[in-house]
């Protein structure tokens, strides 16, 4: 193994900020035998190997404390394949999602669907279930056809949704826990625009246009709490051409208003906590209360630049207590003294066949907190995050696995009925647990 691709670095620390982790060693693999020869070191050290893509999970999922940490976004990414005619497009793993959708756009292509940011690697987005929202359009993982895995014994496992499902499903989204993933096959679509529609809404109308989420394309609410404001976002596939967007209007909304002037708030009230719901009237009207319908390409009108450091708690609710859920965290903030960061998230995605996806097999509301850390400033959110979590818990939410959660071991495997054979895949693939840090130690 060259030593080039080791560096010497002994501490890692994820886009975020929120953890820290030492591992023994940092590697950035440039090839499949590189990342074969660094699980046979692994194993002969009796280490534990993680990958990162790009590091934006908050869960402590990617950590390696005194393991090997392979990062895959540095050498181990880019186009391997792509065959015109079907539109199925073969990457490296470290690829990510942003280099995807420009090539995708590139050939006339699009990405069936795709969450609010693009930095992701294809396999950290996989791994973790990242999403979007469209009740008929899936998370990312149900655009992938292959997958293939480098166990812990060295060797090359295919996954193929085409020759064998079950298993695929299984596999696709794996938290990191069956072994190190080496290539991803994705079924790109046609490429298309979408007509984005925004209006400016109170909470009792967000609860009125819930179902919206079930004729809607692409559908999203931002609910700025303390403020009784919500953005509803709606958009539909259309061949119309897109809408110019002048460099400086979006410097001027996204990059000044939506970061720095955002972050400049949150970071003022983090001294005066009283005045968060002053900074959220402020934000909402600044940056969400505009009503207007625009035309742009797929990748400008599922994603914006987010630039302030956060942490989120996000769950998967069944779609059909959308209401009752939301209700309750209005209820909740009314009684209890938080005062909270907007926005709150809520997003649909349909059912979904991947046994660890938090919509297995349920339609899915995924309703998401946030609490930001101003240039870098932590501030304690715990006992907010822990009552929405009691929230979550009584509808039967799944936490997003790159997100926080307060859940125990017992109670994430009764939420998902296919947790033991996905269970008895990993012991099958990794039965000395080469692959499973403290994370997933403590859940599996
Ligand atoms: C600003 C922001 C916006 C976000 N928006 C969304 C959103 O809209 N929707 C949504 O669902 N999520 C969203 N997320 C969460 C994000 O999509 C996940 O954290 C995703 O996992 C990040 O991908 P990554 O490449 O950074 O993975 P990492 O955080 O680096 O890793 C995540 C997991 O994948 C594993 N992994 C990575 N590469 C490999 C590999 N090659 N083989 C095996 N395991 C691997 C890691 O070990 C780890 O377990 C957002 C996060 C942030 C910070």
């Amino acid at each position: 193994m060259g030593k080039s691709i080791a560096i010497m670095s002994k501490r890692w620390t994820n886009w975020s900020g929120s953890f820290t982790t030492t591992p023994s060693e940092i590697f950035q693999p440039n090839s499949e035998k590189d990342i074969i020869d660094i699980i046979q070191k692994a194993s002969n050290e009796d280490k534990v190997v993680k990958a990162i893509g790009s590091g934006h999970s908050c869960s402590l999922i990617a950590a390696a404390d005194n393991g090997y940490l392979l990062d895959l976004q540095t050498n181990y990414q880019g186009i391997i394949h792509f065959d015109e005619s079907t539109k199925q497009l073969t990457v490296k793993s470290g690829t990510s999602l942003q280099q995807i959708a420009e090539f995708a756009l590139q050939n006339d292509c699009a990405l069936d669907n795709l969450g609010t940011i693009v930095s992701q690697s294809i396999a950290g987005a996989i791994s973790t279930g990242t999403h979007g929202s469209g009740i008929t359009h899936g998370a990312v993982d149900q655009s992938i056809l292959t997958i293939s895995i480098i166990t812990a014994n060295g060797s090359l496992k295919i996954f193929d949704k085409r020759t064998n499902t079950e298993e695929f499903n299984l596999a696709v989204v794996s938290l990191g826990a069956l072994g190190i993933i080496s290539t991803v096959t994705i079924q790109l679509v046609a490429n298309f625009n979408m007509k984005i529609t925004t209006k400016n809404l109170d909470f009792d109308e967000m609860i009125a246009h819930i179902p919206k989420a079930y004729t809607d394309d692409y559908m999203r609410f931002w609910w700025a709490p303390h403020t009784n404001r919500v953005q509803y976002w709606e958009a539909h596939k259309t061949l119309d051409k897109a809408d110019k967007i002048s460099n400086w209007k979006f410097y001027l909304n996204d990059i000044f208003k939506g970061n720095f002037l955002h972050e400049l708030g949150l970071w003022i009230t983090s001294f005066t906590p009283k005045k968060i719901p002053t900074l959220n009237k402020l934000m909402y009207k600044m940056l969400l209360s505009k009503e207007n319908t625009t035309v742009s390409n797929f990748l400008d009108a599922f994603t914006l630049p987010i630039l302030v450091k956060q942490k989120v708690m996000e769950y998967a609710i069944p779609a059909e207590h959308t209401e009752a859920v939301l209700k309750e965290i209005r209820k909740v903030l009314e009684q209890k003294e938080h005062l909270v960061h907007m926005p709150i998230e809520v997003r649909f995605t349909p059912k979904n066949e991947a046994a660890l996806s938090m919509s297995h097999g349920k339609k899915s509301c995924y309703i998401g907190i946030i609490a930001y850390k101003p240039f870098g400033k932590d501030i304690n959110y715990d006992t907010y995050f822990e009552d929405i979590h009691n929230i979550y818990t009584k509808y039967e939410g799944r936490p997003h696995w790159a997100k926080v959660t307060y859940y125990s071991k017992e109670q994430l495997a009764s939420l998902y009925p296919d947790w033991k054979e996905f269970d008895a895949l990993k012991n099958k693939l990794d039965p000395k647990g080469r692959f499973l840090n403290d994370y997933l130690k403590r859940i599996f």
